[in-house]
């Protein structure tokens, strides 16, 4: 049974509703999805609270995390959490005030760079009142300043390019043990973008529970790497596309068997 574990809705920055996102992982030939929404729950309640659930179509309650460890920006996948727990609320109401304050900043730096882009411009791109640095970027795309969301973060929104902002994470073990607070289990997402090896070993001696081996921007080599580090340490190993509506082809190419990993088969 195929499953993607790494989806995005336009609950945080993918492009499509969960009803779309569905539909076409269905046609794509999965069994289930996880939905992965950064730094928010809302998507997974909407489809939870409409029913939205087949008995021949599995969701798996997700969550991506940004923590931060010294000055990098590491993705944390929480599955399985409940979405009704108070801390995970709080956390998210918290995040969520914070990109606004930092979509302002970023907005401010690009006017200064002598960028004509306004709020409203940004918040057409953002589905459900979410603010990701990716809206940004379609509304440069759209201005015209940018060919594609890659070029607007090599030249304005990657950390340390001119309109970058930061705006608030937890760190790593805070990450991690809320996700366990929540009844989830947490996995190292793509860790190929983690430029310092030293975290993959920092997150395992901080209880994490599992890696994502097979994802969009690993190659076979990087898969079987990261598997060995993954059955070295006894980590449960996942896969999924990162899917965002953008690249479509992602969606039924990076999958996992749900069979191979007996704590998600369980708790399914
Ligand atoms: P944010 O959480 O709003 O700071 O935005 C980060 C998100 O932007 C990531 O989770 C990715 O989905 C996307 N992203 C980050 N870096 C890049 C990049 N270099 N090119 C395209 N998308 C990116
Ligand atoms: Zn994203
Ligand atoms: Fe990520
Ligand atoms: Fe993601």
């Amino acid at each position: 049974m195929k499953f993607d574990l790494h989806v995005h809705t336009n609950y945080s920055d993918g492009i499509f509703p969960p009803e779309k996102v569905i539909e076409l992982a269905k046609n794509r030939g999965l069994s289930g999805i996880a939905i992965t929404d950064h730094d928010t729950i809302e998507g997974v309640k909407y489809i939870f609270e409409n029913k939205l659930i087949e008995d021949n179509f599995k969701i798996i309650p997700g969550i991506e995390l940004s923590s931060i460890v010294d000055d990098e920006e590491v993705h944390i996948l929480g599955y399985f959490i409940d979405i009704y727990n108070r801390d995970l609320i709080d956390l998210a109401i918290k995040l969520k005030e914070s990109r606004v304050t930092r979509g302002h900043k970023m907005i401010e730096k690009l006017n200064s760079l002598g960028i004509n882009i306004s709020e409203d411009d940004v918040r057409k791109f953002a589905g459900k009142g979410f603010i990701g640095r990716p809206h940004i970027g379609r509304a440069l795309i759209a201005k015209g300043c940018v060919e594609s969301i890659d070029e607007a973060f090599e030249i304005y929104l990657d950390r340390g390019k001119p309109a970058y902002a930061g705006r608030y994470k937890l760190n790593l073990d805070e990450t991690i043990g809320l996700i366990k607070n929540a009844g989830g289990l947490s996995v190292l997402a793509h860790p190929i973008l983690i430029s310092d090896r030293n975290i993959i070993d920092l997150s395992i001696s901080q209880g994490i529970d599992g890696i994502e081996c097979i994802h969009s921007k690993h190659n076979d080599q990087d898969t079987k790497e990261f598997t060995q580090i993954g059955i070295r340490n006894n980590l449960i190993i996942t896969g999924g596309s990162d899917f965002h509506g953008d690249k479509m082809e992602l969606l039924g190419k990076y999958y996992i068997d749900i069979e191979s990993i007996k704590e998600f088969k369980d708790r399914i």
